[in-house]
């Protein structure tokens, strides 16, 4: 058997090759939505705080008095001894923003996906997920040890389709994002919700990137919403939100909870002051996307639905070298990749932040043109 770093090394040396090799760079927050990288400032397009509440003063006074308070770990995981009092608060303050009788914080947003999805779904069930889901969705639909297929984006009569296999299995979840990650655009939610109830399955929508952007649509079936803490409130973890029942059963069975320590009280404080600025601040709420607007229609671009905007250049090579010429020109952007994203539709990914200043966003889209000439706007598949 040949040495394990041999083995990695001829792995890495096949992704170096593939364009698909990914390396951590430090990266400094200097606040404004700036960030020093290899020495340079950069203005970053390529974070989910789409708030700028990491940076906050009220955000981050919130989370060293919760330090001075309770300390900076919990310490056990929550149904032994670590559920302190701010879990209380910030799952009621998540409820009434959801919409939802309770919510259940977890570690993580990936943790909170591996929790609803693998707690509810079993062998003899069927899981029906949109092709672009995140990696978390697609792990957690993996875990639960359901069949598994997935719809062609956003593509009703595909769900459709696959929705007359229903019967031979359990129980049928659908799931889908409220806003893509990679994409930016949403799911056609009232439609699927529709679907779900007419095959008697349930919904997940993953609501990562929607938080204070997109407001949530009644919908005539039960839902399982996921979200984190960790992009629009610019703190960390994830939590599932729905009925008082999908919580106390959560408390019970989901193995993310129950065998992972939980968050340290700074977290938790700052992710409630943060949403308690959110949900005072309806101009704040409006900002990104509208930046992101800007950005589309002096780019010349589609209108964006949210403040995520791909520019699909298709090949993995290219994408790097445009994100590398745009980071020369100051700019920090994400140079998304398979398996990422689907073979063929590398991207340039931007996202908004309430930071950005309007010439700022302006400046960048004139460089964009620059670099990669008229953007083409095929869509994923
Ligand atoms: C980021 C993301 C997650 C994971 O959330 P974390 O809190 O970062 O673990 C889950 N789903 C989607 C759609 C995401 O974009």
């Amino acid at each position: 058997m040949p040495a394990l770093d041999t083995v990695l090394n001829g792995r890495i040396e096949a992704l170096h090759k593939a364009h698909r090799q990914r390396r951590l760079h430090a990266v400094t927050p200097l606040g404004q939505a700036r960030v020093e990288k290899d020495g340079r400032t950069l203005i970053s397009f390529s974070g989910n705080d789409y708030f700028g509440l990491s940076q906050h003063a009220g955000v981050r006074a919130a989370a060293i008095e919760a330090i001075e308070r309770y300390g900076a770990g919990a310490g056990a995981s929550r149904l032994v001894c670590g559920n302190g009092p701010l879990y209380g608060e910030l799952e009621a303050a998540l409820a009434e923003e959801k919409r939802t009788q309770g919510t259940c914080v977890l570690g993580s947003g990936y943790l909170a996906n591996l929790a609803a999805i693998a707690t509810l779904a079993g062998p003899g069930d069927l899981i029906l997920s949109d092709r672009l889901s995140h990696a978390s969705l697609l792990d957690a639909a993996r875990l639960s040890g359901a069949r598994f297929t997935r719809f062609r984006h956003n593509d009703m009569a595909d769900l459709r389709r696959l929705l007359a296999k229903r019967a031979q299995y359990r129980y049928c979840l659908i799931v889908t994002e409220s806003v893509f990650s990679m994409d930016g655009d949403c799911a056609p939610l009232p439609e699927i919700a529709a679907l779900a109830a007419e095959h008697d399955s349930w919904l997940v929508c993953d609501d990562a990137h929607g938080l204070g952007i997109v407001e949530p649509d009644a919908l005539p079936c039960p839902v399982i919403h996921i979200g984190t803490l960790s992009k629009g409130l610019g703190a960390y973890g994830g939590y599932i939100a729905g009925s008082a029942t999908l919580m106390a059963y959560l408390h019970t069975a989901a193995r993310p909870l129950i065998y992972s320590t939980a968050l340290p009280p700074p977290v938790l404080a700052a992710a409630l002051a943060a949403l308690r600025i959110l949900q005072g601040d309806a101009a704040l709420r409006e900002r990104p996307l509208a930046l992101a607007r800007l950005f589309a229609r002096k780019a010349g671009l589609k209108e964006p639905q949210s403040p995520i905007v791909p520019v699909i250049l298709g090949d993995a090579a290219r994408t790097l070298e445009a994100a590398a010429a745009l980071e020369e020109a100051g700019y920090l952007v994400a140079a998304i990749r398979p398996p990422t994203v689907p073979e063929g539709t590398s991207r340039l990914r931007f996202s908004f932040s309430a930071l950005h200043g309007e010439g700022e966003v302006e400046a960048l889209s004139l460089a964009l043109k620059k670099i990669i000439g008229r953007p083409p706007l095929h869509k994923p598949a």
